[in-house]
């Protein structure tokens, strides 16, 4: 069975920065505000027979979104992004010609190499499988829309490997 979790309705959101190095249109530092689909397939189980508890499974997500939530969204596996020895205040980078430096409590370092909402989308995909595996072993699929506000977004199908 499948549950679907509506991030518009759901309120599932953050509003972050980031860049997509030597993009052309997208190269320079922009914003969107997110919104972020769930869906959740698997066996039911348990007390309730839930696939999921939908107040759980929106804490998980919620506490990812948080983490983003006003901040700049940084790649640290990007192979473009040349990162400079860093103090504990700020982070300093290059991306060919443009030098960058950002006080690290407005950054998110995200384990990636980078941050289209295609790379988001598995993030959170993997993230919250991970969470709700812990609640439900049952779980044999997390499918994540990560939307560049309305209208557009990217889809990643995380499946429990067998
Ligand atoms: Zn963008």
């Amino acid at each position: 069975m499948k549950v679907v979790i509506n991030g518009i309705h759901a309120n599932l959101r953050f509003s972050s920065a980031h860049m997509i190095p030597l993009h052309e249109s997208c190269g320079g530092i922009h914003g969107h505000s997110y919104i972020v689909d769930v869906t959740v397939e698997g066996e039911r189980s348990g007390e309730f027979g839930f696939v999921v508890d939908f107040k759980k499974a929106k804490g998980i997500v919620r506490n990812i979104c948080s983490k983003l939530d006003h901040k700049v969204l940084i790649p640290c596996k990007s192979s473009v992004m040349d990162f400079k020895n860093n103090d504990e205040n700020s982070l300093e980078f290059k991306i060919e010609n443009k030098e960058y430096k950002l006080p690290l409590e407005d950054c998110c370092l995200l384990p990636l190499k980078s941050t289209s909402a295609e790379d988001l989308a598995e993030y959170f995909a993997e993230e919250i499988f991970k969470y709700l595996k812990e609640t439900n072993n049952k779980i044999s699929s997390v499918q994540i829309c990560v939307n560049e506000g309305i209208g557009q977004g990217a889809y990643f199908h995380k499946t429990a490997e067998k």
